[in-house]
């Protein structure tokens, strides 16, 4: 097994995603760009296929979600409304001897230099995480937009247009994946502190007396999310309760996993009251847009909101230190010399390519293309024929492909492949017209 907490493990997934192009820093020809990751061949299927679990999970298997594709520019009124303009902001220190940047709030001593140990630090200041730009051919105050800095609010002003199109009634919800922007102060911890990320979050709307009813049942759901459908260990998961409430909020949880650096939030869950449509209703003068008629009191109110809130670039970091496994004593089996084998011991649904197709001589190219094109219809494929075998199949390990199917000279005469199994590294003959429903029984 491995160490994933020895104090050199981050810089080895690091270095193999970037190898395997997983994951590697944005714009690194230039010298990179601090905060920003690019995600590649083998990365963005992972991302894709988390983000599609979740998708699955809180949109398509519910009929009380809805989900929604917004615009990552919005009306800057928005982020006036939403308090992110005047309040979201972190309170930052600088050394005066190294010259480094802190977050106070994450510094174990306000007062000590977590880099160089010096107490020349500066005041600390507050600093405003919304990233700026301009809308428009004139750069002046007028024309100045932000980038999101989180995408639940456009779900907020939507919330009438979506209720009205779908003919929802609360309690129902509205669900959005897409990137969010914050001006972090320190980036770190490979992905899981960026500028730019991925968020997946769900709106709850219901009536108030209900809320914390709802807020315990996503409670549930979420932590269902991790353990059932990621197959995350509970033991690996934690609950952090806020101990302080926003003073509209009820209720506000976060569930953390234990990271090689540590516990690290991936996902909060919170009761937010009736704070953001009760702000877009005062900022647009729009009132009714935010608000639901109640036929048996006869009247119109705010419904109150529940949400869940993660971060899919954390999720994928989750997955890669959860599922990164060292073996030794099995990788003699396949005839390969080197001591360890690396393998991403990923479950099936997120792997980032499902089934490798490889074949044993160039000269049967044309058949394995066959056999790929057959897979191709259920699951995300890869080919390669380059490099031995063995070789072959440790690149498969290091990018973590559950099953290998190996087409050799027999497959002319019998119409059958040998499978490989990731895990067991056992094989089985398959005959071809039987793949994929070979495939389909095991998941
Ligand atoms: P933190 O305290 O770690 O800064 P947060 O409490 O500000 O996080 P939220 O605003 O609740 O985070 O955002 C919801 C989720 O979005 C988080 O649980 C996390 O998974 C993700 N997230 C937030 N900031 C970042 C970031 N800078 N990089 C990657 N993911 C992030």
């Amino acid at each position: 097994m491995a160490d994933t907490f020895s104090p050199d493990f981050m810089n080895k997934l690091v270095a193999l995603c970037k190898r395997r192009g997983i994951i590697f820093q944005s714009s690194e020809m230039y010298g990179g760009i601090n905060g920003f990751w690019d995600y590649g061949p083998n990365g963005a299927p992972l991302r894709r296929a988390i983000e599609k679990t979740w998708w699955k999970y809180m949109v398509e298997d519910r009929d009380n979600v809805e989900g929604l594709d917004s615009t990552i520019i919005c009306h800057p009124k928005i982020w006036k409304a939403s308090g992110h303009l005047d309040q979201f902001s972190d309170l930052m220190t600088d050394c005066n001897e190294c010259k480094k940047r802190f977050r106070t709030d994450l510094m174990e001593d306000p007062h000590v230099c977590p880099n160089c140990g010096s107490k020349n630090l500066t005041e600390p200041r507050e600093f405003n995480l919304m990233l700026k730009t301009y809308v428009g051919p004139v750069f002046d105050e007028e024309h100045t937009a932000y980038l999101r800095a989180e995408t639940c609010q456009p779900i907020f002003v939507d919330f009438n247009t979506v209720r009205v199109a779908t003919r929802e009634k609360i309690p129902f919800g509205i669900a959005q994946t897409g990137k969010a922007f914050r001006n972090e102060i320190n980036p770190r911890f490979f992905t899981f502190r960026s500028r730019e990320f991925m968020q997946m979050e769900m709106e709850f709307f219901c009536h108030d007396e209900e809320s914390m009813d709802w807020f315990e049942y996503w409670r549930k759901e979420r932590w269902n999310y991790y353990t059932k459908i990621l197959g995350i260990p509970e033991d690996k998961l934690r609950w952090k309760w806020h101990e302080k409430l926003a003073h509209y909020a009820k209720a506000a949880v976060d569930i953390e996993y234990l990271f090689p650096f540590g516990w690290g939030e991936i996902e909060g869950i919170h009761h937010r009251g009736t704070w953001d449509l009760s702000r877009h209703a005062e900022f647009s003068h729009q009132e009714q847009d935010c608000k639901v008629y109640d036929q048996e009191k006869k009247e119109s109110f705010i419904p109150t909101v529940v949400e869940t809130s993660c971060g899919l670039d954390r999720i994928c970091l989750m997955a890669l230190c959860n599922y990164y496994d060292e073996d030794t004593a099995e990788t003699k089996k396949e005839g390969m010399n080197e001591d360890d084998r690396v393998v991403f011991r990923f479950p099936f649904n997120i792997a980032p390519l499902q089934i490798a197709v490889l074949p044993l001589s160039k000269k049967l190219n044309d058949d394995a293309h066959e056999v790929q094109k057959v897979l191709k219809k259920f699951f995300r494929t890869n080919y390669d024929v380059t490099g031995s075998i063995g070789k072959r199949y440790r690149r498969q390990d290091e990018i973590g492909t559950p099953y290998c199917v190996t087409v050799d000279f027999d497959t002319l005469e019998d119409h059958a492949v040998t499978g490989r199994n990731r895990d067991t590294m056992k094989q089985v003959r398959i005959p071809i017209a039987e793949l994929n429903h070979h495939f389909l029984e095991k998941i």
